[in-house]
């Protein structure tokens, strides 16, 4: 098997960019539905503003370090999107790219290390944990799969495939949870029901990470 010896490197940052980019404009309605359920209706256009901002970005740039993509797209949530979703997915991909540093390529412990710091980082300036239905209970999950599968020594790319199924089951299980963040707080119970729209993102984000690896797996 190739598998375990896929690596990351500013090129594959990139697409991995590019596709989270392409999946959120496909889930555009979706995300903002999610969203108007228990707040302004805002989010699906915000993502999309913020990615699109980064897809562009890169699309017109040379050759990259990981960090660099990491922190193209942390402007592009801080500078373009804004609001609290923006200051927090921005302050999440600042501190995944603080993390890589300068390495050119990146392996499991490498990704689980940082995914580990920027999810901590969310938590300590949102105010939240899990079960307050928001971003955070898709990316615990996703950052205890990141670490469980760097301790089996797994490759990076079984790492970014558990990552996504963590992903989608930490925001499905949002579905059942009432409000207590954000502005959704206000909708309390009518939130019950819906699944938390920064959460959604969350796991669209990682599967298409993870399908990107896969396909550059495949090659
Ligand atoms: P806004 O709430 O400013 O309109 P968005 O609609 O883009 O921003 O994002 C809403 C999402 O932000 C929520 O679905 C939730 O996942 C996330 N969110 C909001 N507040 C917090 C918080 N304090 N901690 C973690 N995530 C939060
Ligand atoms: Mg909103």
């Amino acid at each position: 098997m190739t598998h375990t010896a896929l690596l990351l490197d500013g090129r594959d940052w990139k697409h991995m960019i590019i596709a989270a980019a392409d999946a959120v404009d496909e889930a555009v309605n979706e995300l903002s539905r999610l969203d108007a359920a228990v707040g302004d209706g805002d989010h699906g256009v915000n993502v999309v503003t913020a990615l699109g901002y980064a897809r562009s970005e890169l699309c017109a740039s040379g050759d990259l370090l990981p960090a660099d993509v990491l922190k193209t797209v942390a402007r592009g949530f801080l500078d373009e999107m804004g609001g609290a979703a923006g200051a927090l997915f921005g302050s999440l991909f600042r501190v995944m790219a603080r993390s890589f540093g300068d390495t050119e390529q990146i392996d499991a412990p490498q990704l689980a290390e940082a995914l580990t710091g920027g999810v901590e980082t969310v938590m300590r300036r949102g105010q939240t944990i899990p079960g307050d239905k928001t971003m955070v209970d898709a990316l615990v999950p996703a950052a205890a799969a990141a670490n469980e599968t760097a301790e089996a020594q797994l490759g990076v790319g079984e790492s970014l495939t558990a990552i996504a199924a963590s992903a989608r089951l930490g925001a499905e299980s949002t579905i059942s949870m009432p409000a207590s963040r954000g502005r959704a707080k206000y909708a309390g119970d009518k939130a019950i029901g819906v699944a938390d729209a920064g959460a959604t993102t969350v796991a669209i984000v990682f599967e298409a990470w993870a399908a990107t690896a896969a396909e550059r797996n495949g090659e």
